[in-house]
């Protein structure tokens, strides 16, 4: 045999050899564990030889399904910016540099303390970058201490820090207030950076405030956190021997959701209660969204949305991002990427996959699934899917499209309400108890 056909043939050997051990790795799998195309899709009535072309076609597609899903990942999130709703690093760079960005360099936290001992600490630009995050709704938190005293600074202060860090590594970060800069931004290379307000009582019952906040680049308002506020009640309410306050919306709560329509300002509806979140449905001429929650039927927690109000979700166009808090995923202390992967998939399975998306809570909680425990994760979370026989339009809706379709639509309904004037109502004073008036003046 001449040396040049010795070459080729073992060239063939070879190419066979790498066939064979990459189809050991698909019958190596795990029972129950599904890659994305299977072979037996192939029609019955298609002829011998156009079934063998699809054969191998499909063979193809699935080789590399199976070695290359973090390659497809990593395409599907080069092109569509994954947009996580809930990332609350402002608060806790308040609470361990008192909101000094000198005294630490957000690069790398990995290594550097207290932030690397530090439960709640998730994210840093590093991270980010593996994660591939894109867009990001960095929120401005205060706690319900703050109610009635000094929350609309304390949330000031944290627009504030947004801002700054935004300034400081604007080499990374640059700010995005509509869908279509996010995409801009997206294109330049840097994370789209959104700012979303946590608790309604940052406002400080006041709608002048909610404006301002707007004006500032406020794009959500999470209408309560763990309190009710004089308008709204919250889900802490809907556990057992608690009472509802409010009944869901004051009439001042609907008054403050048409202004946050009229705004083009999102209505976020975790941390309320379900008579709340029935209130907002009925009022909101936007869709509205679920920064971070997930399914009650899957972990029965009053953070998580019941099935019906999640159908009426749909309904009203609106999107429900995942939480990662072990908590609200598996009901324990303890959870893994696939109690994560359950909720997103009851989710679909009930509503379609228009509606879904992630607002991981990082930096907001202290226990976070094992392997989805920083902001470097993300992509497992779509090889799982991929896995599970998602397709990649799909996969796109959960990393970004669904959100920018919301977005647009609420900018759509600011400008359909462009005609209407700023409402100048107050809140009725017999609404608010004398311990809510304590730190108020009579200055009118
Ligand atoms: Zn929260």
């Amino acid at each position: 045999m001449a040396q040049s056909s010795v070459i080729v043939w073992m060239i063939v050997l070879a190419f066979i050899s790498a066939e064979v051990s990459a189809f050991a790795k698909l019958i190596d799998r795990p029972l129950g564990e599904k890659v994305g195309i299977t072979l037996n899709k192939i029609p019955e009535s298609l002829h011998d030889s156009e079934a063998k072309t699809v054969a191998n076609e499909l063979s193809e597609t699935q080789v590399i399904s199976v070695n290359d899903e973090l390659a497809i990942v990593s395409q599907l999130l080069d092109r569509v910016p994954l947009i996580d709703g809930h990332n609350d690093l402002p608060h806790v760079i308040r609470l361990l540099a008192e909101s000094r960005l000198a005294n630490f360099n957000l690069t790398d936290l990995s290594d550097k303390t207290p932030w690397s001992s530090d439960p709640t600490s998730h994210t840093d630009i590093v991270r980010l970058r593996k994660g591939k995050v894109g867009a990001q709704f960095w929120v401005a938190y205060t706690n319900c201490k703050t109610q009635h005293n000094d929350s609309p600074q304390k949330a000031l202060e944290q627009i504030d820090l947004i801002y700054r860090f935004i300034d400081l590594y604007s080499d990374t970060f640059q700010l995005a207030t509509t869908a279509q800069e996010i995409e801009d931004v997206f294109g330049t290379g840097k994370i789209a950076s959104l700012i979303g307000v946590e608790g309604g009582h940052a406002m400080g019952n006041s709608l002048s405030i909610l404006r301002i906040f707007y004006r500032l680049g406020v794009r959500y308002m999470t209408l309560t956190h763990s309190c009710p506020t004089p308008w709204a009640d919250n889900s802490q309410l809907d556990n057992p021997g608690q009472r509802p306050i409010h009944g869901g919306l004051s009439g001042f709560g609907e008054v403050v959701v048409q202004e946050m329509n009229r705004l083009g300002m999102m209505v976020d509806i975790s941390h309320v209660s379900v008579a709340t979140m029935e209130d907002v449905l009925n009022v909101s001429k936007a869709p509205v969204i679920f920064s971070h929650s997930g399914a009650f039927s899957v972990c029965n927690h009053t953070r998580n949305v019941p099935d019906h109000i999640l159908r009426r979700l749909a309904n009203n166009g609106g999107i429900i991002m995942v939480a990662f808090y072990n908590e609200f995923l598996s009901c324990g202390k303890s959870a893994n990427i696939k109690d994560v992967i359950r909720q997103i998939e009851h989710i679909r399975n009930l509503i379609g996959a228009d509606h879904i998306g992630l607002g991981g809570d990082f930096n907001g909680v202290d226990r976070v699934p094992t392997d989805l425990d920083d902001v470097s994760k993300y992509p497992n979370i779509f090889v799982e899917l991929l896995r599970l026989g998602w397709s990649e339009t799909d996969l796109e809706k959960l990393v970004g499209t669904n959100m920018l379709r919301v977005m647009r639509r609420v900018e759509e309904v600011k400008q359909e309400l462009a005609f209407t004037e700023p409402i100048e109502e107050w809140i009725p004073i017999e609404d608010l108890r004398p311990e809510h008036k304590l730190c108020l003046t009579d200055y009118v």
